[in-house]
């Protein structure tokens, strides 16, 4: 007994101090891993017709390692809006950023600041987005704006810094950099954040050729008429068929490559691009032509993503840091791969709605776990992360940490319904909207003038939403419930828009 009293002296005394204020082996660091437009159906942990041509291995691995949601909704299909649900916690009209153009109040409430007062050194590099300098971050490097594919402006602590090369890999050596100089006497929050796979699609000068012999399978409804619905759909600019212009087709491209890179660039692309002009397709072929050009584009962009992914994974386990490292992956939203004609986002369907969401956590996380049943948001993010810490949740943050569900506990007063609103008014053509889903039945409301209207799926039956049962007898009764939680939910979360 006095032997050990005298080797726990021993110790205490001879603890260098740093040692000592980090004893706390068990809060976690943080490494939330974004993107900006990553569909599910581009990552192949979710399955689906792409993955087998397009795996996303590294992406993956979190999700053999750890879990995977198929129920991870966001309040506003938007990028910026996105963004700032993520850092406060609370929907669009609550922390005022409604729409892309808006400015973030970096004065409010934030996640970085809370984990800034529990002690954690906190970084935010690459995709931004907010217009605001970011605040709550002791180191910052970001995009301007939505940044370039290639030789990015990154704003570094308030200093413009030019980098040359792909700005994915770039944000990937700077927040392998960023680790590396990190301070090791405090666990860290650091958010990585990808401007990909965002259009106009860039591929990397070394993925140019990928996929070039395939024919990437189209997607059922590419040539959705609209019918069955509302007008709603009918009134959209998100066509691949006639909006991508020829800069989101490649056939013009006005990046600022250097000279090295741009002949590579136009070494690929021209010939193709003039024998697409030679061709003069029109119609159906037409529109096929611009699928496998967004496509090939966009999965180009994702599999640098992976990549990058891949760097950060493996620095984690080189340096030990993977068993005390809570892993998010995400994206801003979801994004159609040309189902309903599509490419964008901001529509409360399903493409656009769900976004993408794994996490790893070694000893906490079952691996390979899969969770198909509970929904859970971006609105939820400051929360877990905040709950995984042992901070505090400050009680006007209006998600949940489901920490629970991480470890695979089901509580029972989980929500079994979702509130969803969209505020960009006409962007893309997209008329400002909201609803409620349960995950099975999905009501939307499009209140404005001359639309005033409603739909209702049920998405069992007509998982590719495309037959409104709004007002049909069969329906009434879902239709009535659903029009009340629509009404309690918006009572619920404050919410201010007038119809
Ligand atoms: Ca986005």
């Amino acid at each position: 007994m006095r032997f050990l009293f005298f080797i726990t002296l021993l110790l205490c005394v001879s603890a260098p101090p740093h040692e000592a204020r980090s004893a706390e082996p068990h809060r976690p660091n943080i490494l939330f891993l974004f993107t900006d437009d990553h569909a599910t159906q581009a990552l192949s942990a979710y399955g689906g017709p792409l993955a087998e041509i397009a795996p996303t291995p590294h992406l993956d691995r979190i999700a053999e390692e750890g879990m995977l949601f198929r129920k991870c909704y966001v309040t506003n299909s938007l990028c910026g809006p996105s963004r700032a649900v993520v850092l406060t916690g609370k929907y669009s009209h609550l922390n005022g950023f409604r729409q892309n153009g808006d400015t973030f109040d970096g004065s409010q409430q934030t996640l970085p600041k809370l984990l800034q007062e529990a002690g954690y050194q906190t970084a935010m590099i690459g995709k931004w987005h907010l217009g605001s300098t970011p605040t709550g971050f002791d180191h910052y490097e970001v995009l301007k704006g939505q940044g370039q594919y290639y030789n990015p402006l990154l704003i570094t602590n308030g200093e413009n810094v030019k980098h040359t090369g792909y700005t994915t890999d770039i944000i990937g050596d700077r927040t392998l950099e960023w680790l590396e100089n990190r301070d090791r006497d405090k666990p860290f929050f650091l958010m990585s954040q990808h401007k990909a796979p965002h259009g106009r699609w860039e591929p990397a000068l070394r993925h140019l050729e990928w996929l070039d012999d395939v024919e990437v399978p189209e997607p059922p409804t590419l040539f959705d008429d609209y019918s069955g619905r509302s007008s709603a759909a009918i009134g959209h600019a998100m066509g691949i068929a006639d909006h991508m212009g020829p800069h989101r087709l490649m056939l013009q491209y006005s990046s600022k490559h250097t000279p090295e890179q741009l002949a590579k660039f136009d070494a690929y692309y021209r010939p193709r691009n003039e024998a697409y002009l030679e061709a003069d397709l029109s119609g159906e072929e037409r529109t096929r032509w611009h699928y496998q050009r967004f496509i090939k584009n966009y999965l180009r962009c994702v599999r640098a993503v992976d990549e990058n992914v891949g760097r950060v994974l493996d620095y984690l386990d080189e340096h030990g840091l993977a068993e005390n490292t809570l892993v998010i992956y995400s994206s801003d939203q979801g994004f159609y791969l040309g189902e309903h004609g599509w490419f964008d986002k901001r529509w409360m369907y399903e493409e656009s709605l769900r976004t993408p969401l794994l996490a790893r956590w070694p000893g906490v996380i079952e691996p390979g776990s899969v969770d198909d049943e509970h929904i859970v948001s971006n609105l939820d993010f400051a929360e877990t992360v905040l709950d995984a810490v042992g901070a505090p949740i400050p009680d006007d943050m209006q998600g949940r940490s489901f920490l629970p569900l991480l470890k695979g506990e089901s509580p029972g007063d989980w929500r079994q319904t979702f509130y969803y609103h969209y505020y960009e008014a006409g962007g893309h053509g997209v008329p400002l909207h909201y609803g409620v889903t349960d995950g099975r039945h999905k009501l939307i409301r499009f209140p404005q003038e001359p639309l005033d209207a409603w739909e209702l799926f049920d998405l069992e039956k007509d998982p590719r939403e495309l037959r409104s049962v709004f007002g049909q007898p069969d329906y009434a009764e879902i239709q009535a419930g659903l029009e009340q939680e629509l009404e309690r939910l918006r009572r619920q979360y404050q919410v201010d828009q007038p119809e």
